[in-house]
C-alpha cells in the first residue's frame, strides 16, 4: 500500500503521523511511504531521516493526498486537507469528530473512509490510542506544577521535594486514572508528599497496591476533595467522565482558602476541566491568577513535547497502521473488533453509534 504523512498545519503541532521509525517498519512490510518535506521538521526528523527510513519526499501535501492510499496523520484534518481526501481513500488520525459537525460534513462529502485513534478500543475496556498523550500530560502536569511553584511562575517558592530539614510540597491528585497515575509517579520521583483521589474503590485498591504505601489514596467525597485541596502546594486535575463534561471539584470559594501562590495544573480542561475557575490557556500564556491560585489549563499539553509524544503515539498505532496497510481496512477491521470501534467515517456516513448520535445524524 501506498502510505501518506502530511506535514501537520494545525497552528502550533508539532507532531507526525509516523517517526522515521515507523516508516521503517512499513517499508519492510513492503509498503511505501512518501512524505511531505519538513513533515517531521518540528519533532528534530529531517527529510534524510525519512529517506533513509525508506521514504519518499514530497513536495507539498498535495502530492501526498493525490497519490496515497491511506494518510496517517495526528490531528483531524482542517477543511483544505478535507478537500483533499478522495472515495476510497483511508484516512487514519485523531478526529474528533462528536463536537465538529463541520469536520464531519466535509469528511462525508469526501467519500473517504476515517478511522479514529480516539473510538479505538482495547480488550480492558480501554482507549489505546489516547493513552500515550494521558501517560505524557500526566508526567507534564508536575513538571510545569514544579516550574509554576517557583516565584518566577507566580507561585509560593515552594520546592515539591523539600530538602533535608525542610518538609517536601503536596501534590494533590483528583482522579487516579491515566493522568493520575502518571503525575503520582513523577510526583513521588521528586520526593513530594502525594494523595491521590479517586470515585472508584477498585482503582483507589490498584493504586495502593502500585504505589506500595508512597501515595494515600482517598476516596473522592465533597468533605475529602475540599480538605486536600485547601491543604495543597499543587493540584492536578485528572478526572475523567467519559462522554460527559468534566465534574467541576473545586470551586471558587475553596481557592480563598488555598495558601496563596499554589498552583493547580487542570489536565481535564479539554473535558472543560474540573475547577470551577479554569479556562483553556496555550503553551505561550499557560497560566494565570485567580484569587492568588496560579492556574495552568493547556488542553494540548502533549503538543509541548512533540518529539516523545510522536513516539508515544507511533508505538501505539503503529500495529494498527500495519494491520490496515497489510490487510486494507475491510479485512483489518472485520479481524480486530477494536479496530473496527475507531471507524467513524464511511462512504458519505457516520459509521460509529456515539459519534454519529452527538451530531444528530443517522446511523
Ligand atoms: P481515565 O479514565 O484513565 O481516569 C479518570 C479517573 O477519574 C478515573 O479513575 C475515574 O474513576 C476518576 N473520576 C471520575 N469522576 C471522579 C470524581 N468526581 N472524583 C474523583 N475521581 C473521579 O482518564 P485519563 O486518561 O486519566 O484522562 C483524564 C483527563 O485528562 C481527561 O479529561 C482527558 O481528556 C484529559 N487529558 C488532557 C490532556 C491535555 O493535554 N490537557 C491530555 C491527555 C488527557
Amino acid at each position: 500500500m501506498l502510505i501518506g504523512v502530511p506535514k501537520e498545519i494545525k497552528v502550533h503541532e508539532y507532531r507526525v503521523g509516523l517517526t522515521p521509525d515507523a516508516v521503517r517498519e512499513l517499508v519492510h512490510h513492503g509498503h511505501a511511504v512518501l512524505v511531505e518535506t519538513g513533515a517531521g521538521g518540528g519533532m528534530g526528523a529531517d527529510d534524510a531521516a525519512y529517506a533513509a527510513s525508506g521514504a519518499r519526499i514530497a513536495p507539498d501535501a498535495a502530492s501526498v493526498f493525490a497519490a496515497a492510499e491511506m494518510i496517517v496523520k495526528v490531528k483531524e484534518p482542517q477543511p483544505v486537507e478535507c478537500r483533499m481526501l478522495r472515495p476510497g481513500q483511508l484516512l487514519f488520525t485523531y478526529l474528533h469528530l462528536a463536537p465538529d459537525p463541520a469536520q464531519a460534513r466535509l469528511l462525508m462529502d469526501s467519500g473517504c473512509t476515517a478511522i479514529a485513534y480516539e473510538t479505538v478500543t482495547d480488550a480492558h475496556g480501554g482507549l489505546p490510542l489516547l493513552a500515550p498523550m494521558s501517560e505524557v500530560a500526566g508526567r507534564m502536569a508536575i513538571q510545569v506544577g514544579a516550574a509554576a511553584l517557583q516565584k518566577s511562575g507566580g507561585g509560593r517558592g515552594v520546592l515539591l521535594g523539600g530538602v533535608p530539614g525542610v518538609a517536601a510540597g503536596d501534590v494533590v491528585i483528583l482522579g487516579g486514572g491515566t493522568v493520575g497515575t502518571h503525575a503520582a509517579r513523577m510526583a513521588v520521583g521528586l520526593g513530594a508528599r502525594v494523595a491521590i483521589l479517586d470515585k472508584s474503590l477498585p482503582r483507589l485498591r490498584q493504586l495502593d497496591e502500585l504505589f506500595g504505601g508512597r501515595v494515600s489514596t482517598q476516596y473522592a467525597t465533597l468533605q475529602a476533595t475540599e480538605a486536600a485541596v485547601t491543604h495543597a502546594d499543587l493540584v492536578v486535575g485528572a478526572v475523567l467522565v467519559p462522554g460527559a463534561a468534566a465534574p467541576k471539584l473545586v470551586r471558587r470559594d475553596h481557592l480563598a482558602r488555598m495558601r496563596p501562590g499554589s498552583v493547580v495544573v487542570d489536565v481535564a480542561i479539554d473535558q472543560g476541566g474540573c475547577f470551577e475557575t479554569s479556562r483553556p490557556t496555550t503553551h505561550e500564556e499557560p497560566t494565570y491568577i485567580v484569587d492568588g491560585v496560579v492556574h495552568y489549563c493547556v488542553a494540548n499539553m502533549p503538543g509541548a513535547v512533540a518529539r516523545t509524544s510522536t513516539y508515544a503515539l507511533n508505538n501505539a498505532t503503529l500495529p494498527f497502521t500495519l494491520a490496515l496497510a497489510n490487510k486494507g481496512w475491510q479485512r483489518a477491521c472485520a479481524d480486530d473488533a477494536h479496530l473496527r470501534a475507531g471507524l467513524n467515517v464511511h462512504a458519505g456516513r457516520i459509521t460509529h453509534a456515539a459519534v454519529a448520535q452527538a451530531l444528530g445524524l443517522p446511523y
